[in-house]
């Protein structure tokens, strides 16, 4: 079947599943080959004109729109379906070339439903827009789709479970085919972890190039990691990995960004 053809197959589907009152009928194992096909993989490379482009976002965007509205009501874990205010799902452009994968909400995100609003996610916005982009032009979703719950009267943020990894990620798997980012950046170990299922430093992943699906994948420092290490040093090496990212991306890069913390 060709993606195209996928694609509409898997919108039917999703458009039947939340209209009608009768659950679609497929398998187990055709719907899971379908949730993990590489939707609209080479539509990108097929769709060149302006109105071709444009329909392929607003395909992306209501595929993606039918996997949100599942997350929205989503269960699976029921101690974080009872504790989050809502879920936090993705924001940013569904065609975008570049996409960040965080943790999970915060405080703030759990407020306002969306990733990396708080002290956290400004910085990364700031890291964005040193590289010319706004967050309209990226996509940025985390692991988890709730706020890891912390114990009644106790502040802070607790980092997801591995259970709640596995049991959240097949969300992640489905934004990320939806979209087919040229290049992908996993923030921190724990969004490394989420994604590839491999523990390692920091120190050993960030910097160089991973794939994820054939995906290109930079591994850099979480900027709540940034947030307590203010060193230059520090700032310096997520920049060099984000230059690899631009470089990746054949985007232009002044001498002033190259020399950025130096
Ligand atoms: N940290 C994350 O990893 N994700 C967010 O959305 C906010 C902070």
């Amino acid at each position: 079947m060709t993606q195209p053809a996928l694609d509409l197959v898997i919108a039917a589907l999703e458009r039947i599943r939340e209209k009608s009152d009768r659950a679609p009928c497929a398998s187990r194992t055709a719907l899971a080959r379908l949730q993990a096909a590489p939707v609209a993989a080479s539509l990108r490379e097929a769709c060149t004109s302006p109105t071709e482009r444009r329909l392929q976002t607003r395909n992306k965007a209501d595929l993606l729109a039918a996997v949100r509205e599942r997350v929205r009501t989503c269960t699976k874990c029921a101690h974080l379906a009872c504790s989050r205010t809502q879920t936090v799902f993705g924001v940013g452009n569904p065609d975008a070339d570049l996409m960040f994968i965080g943790e999970a909400p915060g405080a703030d995100e759990d407020q306002q439903g969306e990733p990396f609003v708080g002290r956290a996610g400004q910085l990364l916005t700031r890291i964005l827009k040193a590289m010319n982009f706004a967050r309209e032009d990226v996509y940025i979703a985390n692991i988890l789709k709730c706020r890891p719950d912390m114990p009644a009267g106790s502040f802070g943020n607790r980092p997801p479970t591995p259970t709640e990894m596995q049991t959240c990620r097949p969300y992640l798997v489905e934004q990320i085919n939806i979209i087919q980012p040229n290049v992908l950046v996993a923030l921190g170990a724990v969004a490394v972890e989420g994604l590839l299922g491999t523990r390692a430093t920091m120190r050993e992943l960030r910097g160089r190039w991973h794939t994820y699906n054939s995906i290109p994948l930079m591994i850099t420092y979480h900027p709540a990691y940034l947030l307590r290490n203010q060193a230059p040093s520090e700032k310096r090496k997520v920049w060099e990995d984000m230059l690899q990212v631009l470089e990746r991306l054949e985007r232009p890069i002044s001498d002033r960004q190259r020399n950025y913390f130096l």
